[in-house]
């Protein structure tokens, strides 16, 4: 068994970026610029808007927070939203979800500028991608596809089982893979809560790739998986006990994986990294450098 090191791979990628953006920054060109908004303050979403600001410093990106009270007015955000949408100097916006209950997020995701919309969300990213165009991929989808072709993972071919059919997971990465993508044509199945529990055991047993993005801590059980898989574990939970912890019951299922991602140092630390070059891809469109 050998682990599919996201903090690695991630480390890996944003050094990348950073090279070019020296090179940008170089010829006189400013720094690509990322925002974020954070409603409230739901504690993973701050945790994780940290490590987004702090791997902007990293790409040498300018990185900005603002943020907005639990009590703030859907028309509120949206004007806010509306205002970095004119603002030539942000390349990138994202709103930390999950926001207020008061709030609908789909509209918020409708409202930011498709050509800024670095968490690929909006429906003009996201339908782009299921056609194979040119579009900001879902974030941890393309941070999952990033993380198999940095390890050489097959994919071709492969029989790939997703678990989770959430919009910004579970859906995506199963296009993507289907996809004839350079990192794509794999056979996906996709499952979700409504999967006879008989059916999901027959598709995990027989699968060659499985992503798991369901929330439930251990769902993926040694039981479930053949000799030699490729687990891909999206989940982030956190216990009683304060540990952070996936979807897989790592303990019994790594020794029969042959690759398998760590919670935490995996998939999330892709997520980060994935957002990184779509900001680079917004700024290069912005300044005509592709
Ligand atoms: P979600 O929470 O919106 O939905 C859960 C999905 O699991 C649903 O599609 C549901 O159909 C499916 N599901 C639930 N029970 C099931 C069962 N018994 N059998 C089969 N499918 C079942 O999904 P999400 O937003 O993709 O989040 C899933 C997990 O991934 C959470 O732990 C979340 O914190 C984590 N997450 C991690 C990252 C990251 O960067 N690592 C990013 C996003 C989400």
């Amino acid at each position: 068994m050998e682990l599919l090191d996201g903090k690695k791979c991630a480390e890996s990628l944003v050094a990348d970026i950073s090279r070019k953006v020296a090179g940008y920054i170089g010829s006189g060109l400013r720094k690509p610029h990322m925002t974020i908004i954070l409603v409230g303050t739901h504690a993973p979403s701050e945790s994780y808007v940290k490590s987004k600001i702090a791997s902007c410093g990293r790409a040498g990106f300018e990185g900005n927070l603002i943020r907005l009270p639990e009590t703030v007015t859907e028309q509120e955000l949206l004007a806010k939203i509306s205002g970095i949408n004119n603002d030539p100097s942000t390349d990138g916006v994202i709103v930390q979800l999950p926001l207020p209950s008061h709030i609908n997020e789909q509209n918020v995701i409708n409202a930011i500028a498709p050509e800024k919309d670095i968490d690929g969300f909006h429906p003009t990213n996201f339908g782009r991608m299921a056609l194979g165009q040119k579009a900001f991929r879902p974030a941890t989808a393309y941070g999952i596809c990033k993380l198999l072709q940095f390890y050489d993972i097959p994919i071709r071919g492969k029989h790939c089982v997703v678990i989770g059919r959430s919009n910004i997971v579970g859906k995506p990465i199963s296009i993507m893979l289907a996809n004839d993508f350079d990192i794509g044509n794999a056979t996906v199945t996709l499952t979700h809560i409504e999967t006879p529990r008989e059916l999901l055991l027959d598709e995990t047993r027989r699968a060659d790739i499985v992503i798991v993005a369901v929330g439930i801590p251990g769902f993926v059980s040694e039981d479930m998986v053949k000799e030699g898989v490729v687990l891909i574990d999206v989940g982030i939970n956190r216990l009683e006990n304060g540990k952070l912890v996936g979807d897989v019951d790592f303990a019994a299922v790594a020794p029969k994986c042959s690759w398998i991602t760590p919670v935490p140092g995996g998939v999330g630390r892709m997520t980060v990294a994935a957002l990184m070059i779509n900001t680079l891809m917004a700024y290069e469109n912005n300044f005509n450098l592709n």
